[in-house]
């Protein structure tokens, strides 16, 4: 179901304290508050049931940043999809251009991933989106088009109906440069697109398409109120938890 969501990718950063601080203080400065987006929270591994503990009595809603293609087994340092829902784990971000990047994933992989995650009622938040290189010789609808077909596409109408989709322009990951929201727009729409023609116009209009790469308290307003563009991706800006809550209300 389509809904506005912002979520937080905290990436490999905090110590347990620091991260208590900020599950603590997101938690709290969203008490009480009426919202109009669901806040998910994606911290390290190691401090998903610390955050999960503190979902239980907040708002807030965790995922994870990776899990396994594997069910169990002989994998050492790996994490499956059902230890994620057995610490009641909602989402998890597969396919992120830094896993892309360093750690070699493909869309064959981020398929498999994305499997079992739906295996275990698990919502993937699947990623997708160009290097500047590729937008620069206009090759972007492109690249993201074969990310989403060769990562998504294979899945029936029922499971595509629970993934939820994140466009990252890498060039904007991390670097204070934001799409802008013609850019976001533009390509969300083509996304919506791409779904209406592999299954219907009505799933499309069902998915929820979220904006990541730069979005912080001063541009998230203007990029969430694109027509296609239903939340977005935080990096950088979901550490302080005054500047994420502000991402947050920006709906
Ligand atoms: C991200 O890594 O998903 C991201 C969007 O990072 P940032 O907001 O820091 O660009």
């Amino acid at each position: 179901m389509r809904k506005n969501i912002v979520a937080g990718n905290w990436k490999m950063n905090l110590e347990f304290t620091e991260a208590e601080e900020l599950t603590a203080g997101v938690a709290e400065q969203l008490e009480g508050q009426a919202l109009n987006c669901e806040v998910v929270i994606c911290p390290p591994a190691l401090y998903l049931e610390m955050a999960t503990d503190f979902a239980e009595e907040s708002v807030l809603k965790v995922g994870a940043q990776n899990v396994s293609n594997h069910d169990s087994g002989a994998y050492t340092g790996e994490i499956a999809a059902g230890m994620l829902a057995s610490v009641d784990v909602k989402y998890c971000i597969v396919g992120h251009s830094e896993r892309r990047k360093y750690f070699h994933e493909d869309n064959a992989l981020l398929a498999q991933k994305v499997d079992k995650l739906l295996d275990y009622g698990r919502t993937p938040i699947y990623c997708c989106g160009e290097v500047l290189e590729e937008r620069e010789k206009e090759n972007h609808f492109k690249v993201v088009e074969q990310q989403i077909a060769e990562g998504l596409f294979h899945l029936n109408e029922d499971e595509f109906s629970n993934v939820v989709i994140a466009y990252e322009p890498v060039w904007a990951i991390g670097t204070g440069l934001t799409a802008s929201p013609v850019q976001a727009q533009g390509m969300h729409a083509f996304i919506r697109g791409l779904i209406a023609k592999k299954y219907s116009k009505e799933v499309a209009e069902e998915t929820t398409l979220l904006y990541g790469g730069s979005c912080n308290a001063n541009n998230a307003k203007e990029l969430f109120s694109q027509r296609d563009v239903d939340g977005g991706l935080i990096g950088g800006a979901s550490l302080k938890a005054g500047e994420f809550v502000s991402i947050v209300k920006s709906f």
